[in-house]
C-alpha cells in the first residue's frame, strides 16, 4: 500500500543523527517522516548515559549553535556535571554531563512531538524505493511505501546487527531491539563500499549490592555548567554523585584465563573496535604492563539503581563477567542486572558521500552518524544535523552547505570522514582540529549561529538572544578599550595588588585585561560595571586574552584559502606530475581530492608534494 501523503524529506532511524536530522528539516520548513523502529527509544543511549566531554562538547554546542535538540535535552537531564581540562586553555576545555536515560529520551521526544512539519510512524524500513536511479521513498516491513525525493539513513549499529557474548551470538540491533536485515541485505546490492566494524558496551551493575563505603566519591562541578547557549542551570535535575574504583591483578588474571572464549581474541569478531574505547580485554593486552584500570561507576538514573561501569567494556563469556566485576573492590557481592557485549555491524566507506553527506551513488539518499564509521552519540548528531539541512536545502533546489574546518568541528568531521575515510570507529578530538583556538566550545554560536538563521534552523527566541549577546559583547569591548586606568589612582592601586609588577604608566581596561594575573571581573569592574550576563563576558575576556593567538590562526586560514580555491582536475592522473612519490600518487590517484587544500589533509600527502602540484598547476596555466 502507498501512504497517501507526500513528504519532502524521509529520515530512516530515530537515533542520535535521525532525530537531529529531521528535526532541521521540519525547522527548515520541508515536510518531514521520521521512521523508526519503536518510538519509545527515540534518543536512546545505546551505552553510556553521557553527552560530551573533550573534542564532542564542541560539536554538541555546535549543533545547539544551529538549533539542534541535543544540549537542550541534556540540561533537562544532566545528573551530574563537569567541565574538563578547566585549567588549560579555552581551546581544550569541555563539559560533559551524566545524564539521567530516561530523562533524556523523554525530553528528546518531546521536542520532536512538539516540532512542526514533523511526523514519526513507527515501523522498521526494509526497503529503499529507487527509482530512474534516484531514491523516491522507503518501504517498511509491512509493505507501506512512504514517498519523498529526499531520504536520510541514520540506522546507527543496526544494519547486519550482530551481538557477541563469549563465543554465543544472535542477531541484534543492540540489546533487546531488532538488528536491520533486510535493509542491510538491500543496500549490499547498491553501489557502495561496506565493511564491518564493532564497538561494546560493560555489564551494568545493581547499586543495592555495591559497597560504596571503599569507593571514592566524585560530585560535579560548582558552579554547575550548562550545555546549550539558551540553557540554564535551574532546569537540571537533581544532582548525583558519582564513585570511582580500579581493576586489580586478580581482575587482569580472570581476564586473561577467558580470552580463549573471547570473541575478540578468538577471531569470532572481524570488524575492528573502537581505539579511544577499548574494552577491557584490549586494554589488558595492549598495555599489558599497567596493573590496574580506573572504573568510573556512573548511576543510570535518578530513579534506577541501575549502575554503569565506565571502563570494563566486555564481550567475555558471562561466567568470566561475573567473576571479573567480582574482583573489583566495592563490587565483591555486586550483582549483574545486564550483561555486557560486543556488537558487530555494517558501515559504509564514508569516501562515497558528498560534503552534503549525499551518497554519489544514489542521488537523494543521504547517510549520517554510525552507519559512516563514526562513534559516539555526538558525532552521530552533528552529521544528523548537517545531512537534515542538506536534505532541506535539496528539496527547495538550492546548494548544499557544510562548515569548513575552520568555522567547526563539524566541518573537521566531515572533511576527515570523506577525505581520508576510516578503518576504525572514528571520534572527534580536540587534536584532530588544526585551528582550535578559534574552534572553542565557548564561541560555537558566534561562529554558527548566524549561518543557522539563514538556513532557517534558528527560532526567534535564539536568534534574539544571539543578538543580544553580540551587543553586549560589542560594547563592553569598546568600553575596555575606552576606558584608561592612570598609575597614581585608587583604581591602579587596586589593581596593583594583584599585579606582579605595579602599573607604570597609563593602560587601557582592554590591555590590562591581555594580563594573566588579571580576570575580567577583576578589570570590568574597577571603572564601571561588569556584565551581568556571563555568557558574554567570558567572550570579552577570550578575545582580549587571546587576540594575539587568534590573529596568527586567522591570517594562517587567510593563506591556506588561497589554496583552498586551487582547483585539481577531475581527471588529473597523479603519475603524470613530476616528482611525486609512488605512495602520493597512489593516494591522490585514490582520493581524488577537488581542491589543493583537500589534497594536503589527506594523510601522507606532504608539503613537498603540495609544492609540486601547485608547480603543476602553475604551469598547466
Ligand atoms: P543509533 O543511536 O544506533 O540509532 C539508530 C536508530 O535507527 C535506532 O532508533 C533504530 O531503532 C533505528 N533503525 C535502525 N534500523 C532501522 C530500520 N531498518 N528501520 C527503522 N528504524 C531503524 N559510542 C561511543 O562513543 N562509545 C562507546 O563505547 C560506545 N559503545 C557502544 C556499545 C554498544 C553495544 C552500542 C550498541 C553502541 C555503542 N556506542 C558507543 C555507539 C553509540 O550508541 C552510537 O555512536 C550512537 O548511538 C550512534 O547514533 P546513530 O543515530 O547513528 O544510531
Amino acid at each position: 500500500m502507498e501512504y497517501q501523503q507526500q513528504f519532502d524529506v524521509i529520515v530512516i532511524g530515530g537515533g542520535h543523527a535521525g532525530t537531529e536530522a529531521c528535526l532541521a528539516a521540519a525547522r527548515m520548513g520541508c515536510r518531514t517522516l521520521l521512521l523508526t523502529h519503536s518510538v519509545d527509544t527515540l534518543g536512546q543511549m545505546s551505552c553510556n548515559p553521557a553527552i560530551g566531554g573533550i573534542g564532542k562538547s564542541h560539536l554538541v554546542k555546535e549543533v545547539d549553535a544551529l538549533g539542534g535538540a541535543m544540549a537542550r535535552a541534556t540540561d533537562r537531564a544532566g545528573i551530574q556535571w563537569r567541565v574538563l581540562n578547566a585549567r588549560k586553555g579555552p581551546a581544550v576545555r569541555a563539559t560533559r554531563a551524566q545524564a539521567d536515560r530516561v530523562l533524556y529520551r523523554n525530553a528528546i521526544r518531546e521536542i520532536l512531538e512538539s516540532q512542526e512539519n514533523l511526523s514519526i510512524f513507527q515501523q522498521g524500513v526494509d526497503d529503499l524505493l529507487i527509482e530512474g536511479g534516484r531514491v523516491a521513498g522507503a518501504v517498511t516491513q509491512m509493505g507501506l511505501i512512504f514517498r519523498a525525493p529526499q531520504v536520510v539513513l541514520t540506522t546507527g549499529t543496526f544494519l547486519g546487527g550482530k551481538i557477541h557474548i563469549g563465543l554465543e551470538n544472535s542477531a541484534g540491533g543492540r540489546a533487546g531491539d531488532p538488528p536491520a536485515i533486510a535493509l542491510a541485505n538491500r543496500l549490499r546490492e547498491l553501489p557502495f563500499r561496506v565493511e564491518r566494524l564493532k564497538t561494546g558496551t560493560p555489564p551494568r551493575i545493581d547499586a543495592r549490592s555495591v559497597d560504596f563505603s571503599q569507593l571514592e566519591e566524585q560530585w560535579g562541578d560548582e558552579p554547575v555548567p550548562v550545555m546549550s547557549y539558551l540553557g540554564r542551570a535551574e532546569e537540571h535535575p537533581e544532582q548525583r554523585c558519582c564513585w570511582i574504583t580500579y581493576t586489580n591483578e586478580r581482575t587482569h588474571e580472570i581476564i586473561r584465563g577467558g580470552l580463549d572464549r573471547s570473541p575478540m581474541y578468538s577471531g569470532v569478531i572481524e570488524g575492528i573496535g573502537p581505539r579511544y574505547c577499548p574494552s577491557i580485554e584490549d586494554k589488558i593486552h595492549r598495555f599489558a604492563d599497567k596493573s590496574s584500570h580506573q572504573v568510573f561507576i556512573e548511576p543510570e538514573g535518578l530513579n534506577t539503581s541501575e549502575l554503569y561501569p565506565n571502563g570494563i567494556s566486555t564481550s567475555l563469556p558471562f561466567d568470566v563477567q561475573y567473576e571479573l566485576v567480582r574482583s573489583i573492590v566495592g563490587f565483591e557481592n555486586a550483582h549483574i542486572t545486564r550483561p555486557g557485549y560486543a556488537i558487530e555491524y555494517d558501515f559504509f566507506d564514508p569516501r562515497d558521500l558528498k560534503y552534503s553527506l549525499e551518497t554519489r551513488a544514489v542521488p537523494g539518499l543521504y547517510f549520517a552518524g554510525q552507519i559512516n564509521g563514526t562513534t559516539g552519540y555526538e558525532e552521530a548528531a552533528a552529521q544528523g544535523i548537517l545531512a537534515g539541512l542538506n536534505a532541506a536545502l535539496a528539496s527547495r533546489g538550492e546548494a548544499a552547505w557544510c562548515p569548513r574546518r575552520d568555522e567547526a568541528y563539524i566541518g573537521v568531521l566531515i572533511d576527515d570522514l570523506i577525505t581520508m575515510g576510516t578503518l576504525e570507529p572514528y571520534r572527534m578530538f580536540t587534536s584532530r582540529a588544526e585551528y582550535r583556538l578559534l574552534l572553542r566550545e565557548d564561541n560555537a554560536d558566534l561562529r554558527l549561529t548566524e549561518q543557522g538563521r539563514k538556513l532557517g534552523l534558528v527560532d526567534d527566541q535564539r536568534w534574539q538572544r544571539f543578538q543580544e549577546k553580540c551587543e553586549a559583547i560589542e560594547l563592553e569591548s569598546a568600553r575596555l578599550a575606552s576606558t584608561f586606568v592612570h598609575p597614581t589612582t585608587p583604581e591602579a592601586e587596586a589593581l596593583n595588588s594583584k599585579l606582579k609588577t605595579p602599573l607604570s604608566r597609563e593602560y587601557s581596561l582592554a590591555d590590562l585585561l591581555k594580563r594573566p594575573e588579571l580576570s575580567y571581573q577583576d578589570v570590568a569592574a574597577v571603572k564601571g560595571q561588569a556584565l551581568a550576563d556571563s555568557q558574554a563576558a567570558e567572550q570579552v575576556e577570550i578575545q582580549a586574552k587571546y587576540s594575539g593567538y587568534i590573529a596568527r590562526q586567522q591570517e594562517d586560514i587567510e593563506r591556506l584559502r588561497r589554496y583552498e580555491n586551487a582547483q585539481l582536475p577531475k581527471d588529473l592522473d597523479y603519475a603524470t606530475v613530476d616528482g611525486l612519490s609512488n605512495e602520493v600518487t597512489l593516494k591522490l590517484n585514490e582520493a581524488r581530492p577537488e581542491t589543493l587544500a583537500r589534497a594536503s589533509r589527506i594523510p601522507g600527502v606532504t608539503a613537498a608534494a603540495i609544492s609540486l602540484l601547485l608547480v603543476y598547476l602553475k604551469k598547466r596555466g
